[in-house]
């Protein structure tokens, strides 16, 4: 069923208004949109489109100013990078570099993480599902910790650790009951999600796990949602439980050292106002300052979301009866949370002419066979005629990272730009690659399997 497209009761952002507001982009009057000092448009003749690009400057000054955020409230805090949110392996050793440690959700994550050079003792294991190798490979790799979302997962890593005779550093992931006010498909924190256990659990089952002959508790964890979009009074709520919940345990003689405080902290794709780094400082000193734990945070998209554009070219503009249709060469394959999440991304022309042109309204789509693969509708824009190049804005975090090869189209080449040069971090795939690894069965069955 196709989900209602949003319903906004402010105009869209101007294109200047999007302009002013991302420190990474500048319009040339000559060379057109720039990243940092590089023109889109060179990186579109050098490289094709569609092209995702990151700025390597906004990356590191984000992170900074997160990692400064926390060291002013005096938190002894690390940063754990969510890989899921773009696990580019130049992105994730550039954050390294800062700093940065990684959170991962699965065995491609893990190696992605440590291929990218960040230590073992860096790494965090979050999920509601690690399978058994999965976990056999965090405890050989012998990472900071994993994150436990169950009794029966507890279980079952006190098994698999005892059997390689190892006790897991784990913590446990606490359900607040907090809502978070944010999409219903990202938010995770209510009992009504599968994420982590119930507040209300959490003295029996980690109780449990201190008595688990495979397992080494060592805190706590919770991560509410996504896009958390609207201040930080849903974090502060949080970390107030979480707070009550490590006297509770103490009181109950049990160690929590530490408590990683998740991710989802929100950023203006349009003209959200979520809280900053130092409102999120403030709420984890608020509700768990006080503690000595060592605070722990596992930022994705606030990091990177606003250091990527997704860059695209159009393929044709038609004029349907009532409607303007911009076709381009990007699509739902590629950058996915228009047609998921009904997200709203900005959306600039890269021609200086064109920035500064007469807007009418058109809805901007690719081409891939669904009515869903729909980026906007009667968003106000320039005439843009074929091969006119365009930019999705804030496209840095679960935009590569969610794309898929849907109607057969190569994932997309990715870009980093610093200063005034440009490298391709990821070739675009082959349409070799695409078919690898198919074969056509035998027609008489000979080695088919019985
Ligand atoms: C997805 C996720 C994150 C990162 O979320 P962002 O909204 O990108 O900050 C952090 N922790 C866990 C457990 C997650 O599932």
């Amino acid at each position: 069923m196709a989900a209602p497209a949003p319903v906004f009761d402010s105009p869209d952002p101007s294109f200047a208004d999007l302009l002013a507001a991302r420190p990474a982009l500048a319009m040339d009057p000559i060379a057109g949109l720039m990243v940092e000092e590089v023109s889109l448009a060179r990186i579109a003749d050098v490289v094709g489109t569609p092209t995702w690009v990151y700025s390597a400057t906004t990356l590191r000054r984000r992170a900074r100013s997160l990692r400064d955020a926390l060291a002013e409230a005096g938190l002894d805090a690390s940063i754990h990078f969510a890989t899921k949110s773009n696990p580019a392996l130049a992105v994730v050793n550039l954050l390294h570099q800062e700093g940065l440690g990684a959170d991962v959700v699965s065995e491609g994550e893990l190696r992605a993480a440590r291929a990218a050079g960040v230590p073992a003792s860096g790494i965090v294991f979050s999920g509601v599902g690690k399978t058994e190798r999965e976990m056999r490979l965090a405890l050989a790799e012998d990472i900071l910790q994993l994150n436990i979302e169950s009794a029966e997962e507890a279980e079952m890593l006190s098994a698999v650790a005892a059997s390689m005779g190892k006790r897991a550093r784990c913590a446990l992931r606490v359900n607040p009951d907090v809502d978070a006010k944010t999409h219903a498909k990202i938010t995770t924190g209510l009992t009504e999600n599968k994420f982590g256990v119930p507040i209300a659990m959490a003295p029996a089952l980690y109780a449990k796990m201190c008595a688990l002959p495979g397992l080494d508790p060592v805190g706590l964890t919770v991560h509410i949602g996504s896009q958390i979009a609207q201040g930080v009074a849903s974090y502060r709520a949080a970390y107030q439980r979480l707070g009550q919940l490590v006297r509770e345990l103490r009181a109950a003689g049990h160690p929590v050292l530490r408590v990683d405080c998740g991710g989802g902290l929100g950023i203006p794709y349009r003209d959200e106002t979520p809280g900053t780094p130092a409102a999120l400082a403030g709420a984890i000193k608020a509700g768990l300052g006080d503690l000595g734990v060592k605070i722990m945070l596992e930022p994705g998209r606030w990091i990177c979301g606003p250091a990527g554009v997704l860059l695209a070219r159009v393929i044709v503009e038609k004029q349907a009866t009532t409607r303007r249709f911009v076709i381009v060469d990007a699509a739902m394959n590629d950058l996915l949370r228009p047609a998921m999440y009904e997200a709203w991304h900005g959306i600039l022309p890269v021609s200086a002419a064109a920035f500064h042109a007469p807007l009418s309204p058109a809805d901007v789509v690719g081409p891939v066979c669904e009515s869903s693969d729909t980026f906007t509708k009667g968003r106000d824009l320039p005439a843009l005629p074929p091969n006119s190049l365009v930019t999705f804005l804030d496209a840095g975090a679960y935009g590569a990272s969610m794309s898929s090869t849907y109607n057969a189209r190569p994932l997309a080449a990715e870009v980093m730009v610093e200063g005034n040069r440009f490298t391709v971090i990821r070739d675009r795939q082959s349409h070799a690659a695409l078919i690898e690894g198919q074969r056509l069965p035998p027609a008489d069955h000979a080695g088919w399997a019985t």
